[in-house]
């Protein structure tokens, strides 16, 4: 009867080492190739064979002399071999051999008789296949025809090596591949966090308009500008009247409504070179860069109708009171500039609201 190899130890661990190696079912290679076809010319063989045995096959990485890709395995003499002490097996006739006699592959097609066979392992030792050489009449080999068919193999068993770390080198870069997109990515989510969090720097974040840190660090500019130039400068503060009232008859959120609405009414009245920030709860800065006193009242007049005019539904009707000042030669800093301008807005208030007042224009400059 035919005998059947028994499995090799660590069989799991075997197949799972085979099947990292990505090597089953692929083309064939010139390396591989090159290496039976120099052995079956040295020994003078018909076959020889990079074997490789799968779980339920065994099947050539290269087949010199054969027209088969695979055998079933439970009749593949190199199960024998993987198996066998040292890693070899020579049957110089196999009808002589009784775990061979009937083997298919002997009676049947292609009719081995003999067979020279040594495992080829992985770097952990494990058997993965044979490199063995064929021939189809009984024959035999001397010590140093074996030693030289042992340094083919280690030559096979090199080229496995080989493509066992092209494999890990593989996957090495695709790992670093995916690292880098997800670097990239995070680098790109920060990028934007960054821009976002650069413009919430200056824009209150309600309105849209830029905040009261913007609108002073604007103003500063413009001073310095003006005061080196010897332009016009103007502001101009605006306060919404009896906000409070909104908020108490609307609620706290139809306030901001309302006040987003008075910052874009605002807007609207500007020029494009106008700056507008809101100052405080309810209270916006305009900086009228060039703005001659009698052009800033006109501007804070506009804006003050322009809210007027609009058609609110809650509250009914809405006004904002206004203080405008313009840039002298007795201005020390944009900070005296907004007090100038701030107590004109309170006389505005103090004056009964809906209106606009100027500060003090000093003599020498254009005032209305
Ligand atoms: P006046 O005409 O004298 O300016 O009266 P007023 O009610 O507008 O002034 P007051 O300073 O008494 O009230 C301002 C109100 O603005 C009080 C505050 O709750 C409200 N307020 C400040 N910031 C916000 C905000 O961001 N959203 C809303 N909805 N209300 C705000
Ligand atoms: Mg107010
Ligand atoms: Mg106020």
């Amino acid at each position: 009867m035919m005998k059947i190899a028994p499995l090799p130890e660590d069989e799991a661990q075997r197949l799972q080492a085979l099947r990292d190696l990505c090597v089953l079912d692929t083309p064939p290679e010139p390396a591989f190739d090159a290496l039976t076809a120099l052995a079956a010319q040295l020994f003078d063989m018909p076959v020889a064979l990079v074997s490789l045995i799968d779980e339920s096959r065994q099947w050539f990485k290269s087949a010199h002399g054969l027209c088969l890709r695979e055998t079933r395995r439970d009749a593949a003499l190199c199960t024998h071999t993987i198996v066998a002490p040292q890693g070899r097996m020579v049957i110089e006739d196999t009808l002589n051999d009784p775990r061979f006699a009937d083997n298919p592959l002997v009676v049947g097609a292609p009719g081995i008789r003999f067979y020279a066979g040594v495992a080829l392992l992985n770097p952990d030792g494990l058997p993965l296949g044979t490199f063995c050489l064929i021939d189809f009449k009984p024959r035999s080999l001397d010590a140093r025809q074996l030693s030289q068919l042992r340094a083919l193999a280690a030559q096979a068993e090199a080229q496995l090596h080989l493509r066992m770390r092209v494999q890990q080198l593989h996957a090495l870069t695709r790992e670093m591949r995916q690292q880098h997109e997800l670097l990239e990515r995070q680098r790109q989510a920060l990028q934007a966090r960054c821009e976002e969090l650069a413009t919430e720097v200056h824009v209150d974040v309600l309105t849209g308009s830029g905040n009261r840190r913007a609108g002073e660090a604007r103003l500063g500019e413009e001073f310095a500008l003006a005061s080196r130039l010897q332009l016009p400068l103007s502001v101009c503060l605006i306060d919404v009247d009896h906000f409070k009232d909104v908020n108490d008859s609307y609620g706290h959120p139809h306030g901001d409504e309302v006040l987003r609405r008075v910052a874009r009414l605002i807007g609207e009245a500007l020029r494009a070179s106008d700056y507008v920030a809101r100052f405080g709860g309810e209270e916006f800065l305009v900086v009228l860069p060039g703005a001659e006193p009698a052009t800033a009242r006109a501007v804070a007049e506009r804006i003050r109708t322009h809210v007027a005019d609009a058609h609110w539904e809650r509250p009914p009707v809405l006004t904002i009171s206004a203080g405008v000042a313009s840039r002298s030669s007795t201005t020390t800093s944009p900070e005296h500039l907004l007090q100038q301008a701030d107590k004109a807005l309170y006389r505005a208030k103090a004056g009964g609201r809906n209106r606009v007042e100027s500060g003090a224009v000093p003599a020498g400059t254009h005032g209305d």
